[in-house]
């Protein structure tokens, strides 16, 4: 069984390399190649000898995940369906924007924080994504959007990690995939530009701000014990103290001075005028000018299971005056891809099914695209409001 090289940054390139007996500097060449321009072939690339070329097809192959289908919406926003075996299936959205393109990808097949509002949550957990499986979905996307777009320039200018599952429950993948994404020689993102999203895995934070620290997001959706407790059910673990306190340790290290916290508006259950001002005092408690981070209030979209309903616009612009009046800058997410399912917390709609993953895999092989979405043009209507 040969290695697939999207499981290396480039310091485990650099190893296997010279496992082969190769010098360590044929890694950079050879992540060039695999990152910046999307080889898969080893015979592609020229610059490398034939010999060592061979030794690379003997020992190892560039290889995305397969993709059950694509998706792509009239806003501009694609999603794929990547097969990660076993009958589970992970999600990735591009979102295209007019001063930037930003990937939400996913680092876990389900997730085992079961939010109330989250559909990945309700599917429960199946496993961690190998670093392979992360970077495979910016490698895909990048490569096929160049093509699918005529670009020779990098389309994807931000990674972040809100897809299914919690990263920092898949800390050691998750550390050598940013790395890659990072790396000057395959993506060069700058850290502020790669955002890994924690529903406040606390001890995590803090490892994250030591090992690899990129811009952070903190899914707070209650500004108290009670209400997050019942909405995160790792807030019993890690409560809101505990979860602010780390963030105000991890701001010493960040690549961005403020960190933010998604907030998902949830009708009746967490979005009154009261909540609004118990966020101010939460924020306010750690500095009276309330600048160390910002809050993005996302539109919930509902699904049967969670008996939740969207808060009213109206009730969201309200909440969200009341954190801009006290000096919290808050935005609100404007939602995107409804057509194709892409937003936040419908990411495990198809998967839910896993049957019906296996028998179309069974049925169809690996690849179900959907002709009529897989060439159509991008628009880039909407924006988002972060
Ligand atoms: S919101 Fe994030 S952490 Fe919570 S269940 Fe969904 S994927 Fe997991």
């Amino acid at each position: 069984m040969t290695v697939n090289l999207l499981d290396f940054d480039l310091e485990g390139l650099a190893a296997f390399c010279e496992g082969l007996g190769e010098k360590r500097f044929r890694a950079t060449q050879l992540f060039r190649w695999i990152h910046q321009r999307g080889a898969s072939q080893f015979d592609e690339m020229s610059d490398l000898a034939k010999s060592l070329r061979e030794k690379l097809k003997a020992s190892a192959h560039i290889e995305a995940l397969p993709v059950l289908s694509q998706h792509i919406s009239s806003d501009g926003t694609v999603k794929w369906l990547f097969d990660v075996h076993g009958g589970n299936a992970i999600e990735s959205v591009f979102i295209p924007e007019d001063d930037r393109g930003t990937l939400c990808i996913s680092s876990q097949a389900g997730c085992a924080v079961a939010c109330r509002f989250c559909s990945t949550g309700h599917q429960g957990f199946s496993r961690n994504l190998t670093v392979g499986e992360i970077v495979s979905q910016l490698w895909f996307a990048e490569h096929f959007l160049r093509r699918h777009l005529k670009r020779q320039d990098r389309v994807i200018s931000n990674v972040v990690m809100m897809g299914m599952g919690e990263p920092l429950q898949n800390f050691t993948a998750l550390v050598p995939a940013l790395r890659v994404m990072l790396d000057d020689h395959a993506y060069g993102l700058s850290r502020r530009r790669v955002t890994v999203s924690t529903s406040g895995v606390v001890p995590m934070i803090d490892r994250l701000g030591q090992d690899c620290p990129v811009a952070l997001a903190v899914s707070l959706h209650a500004p108290n014990d009670a209400l997050r407790d019942n909405l995160v059910p790792l807030n019993k673990k890690y409560p809101i103290a505990e979860l602010v306190a780390a963030c105000v340790r991890y701001l010493k290290v960040a690549p961005r001075d403020f960190i933010t916290f998604e907030y998902c508006m949830l009708s009746g259950v967490n979005d009154s005028e009261g909540h609004a001002l118990e966020l101010v005092k939460l924020v306010r408690a750690q500095s009276s000018a309330g600048n160390w981070c910002k809050f993005n209030l996302i539109p919930f979209n509902p699904f049967p299971a969670s008996g939740l309903l969207r808060s009213p616009h109206a009730v969201v612009l309200a909440f969200a005056k009341i954190l801009n009046a006290a000096g919290i800058v808050t935005t609100i997410r404007k939602t995107r891809g409804d057509d194709i399912d892409a937003a936040c917390g419908q990411l495990a709609g198809e998967v839910m099914d896993r049957t019906n993953i296996q028998s179309r895999l069974s049925k169809r092989g690996t690849i179900e695209i959907r002709p009529e979405n897989a060439m159509a043009p991008f628009g880039s209507k909407d924006t988002i409001n972060d």
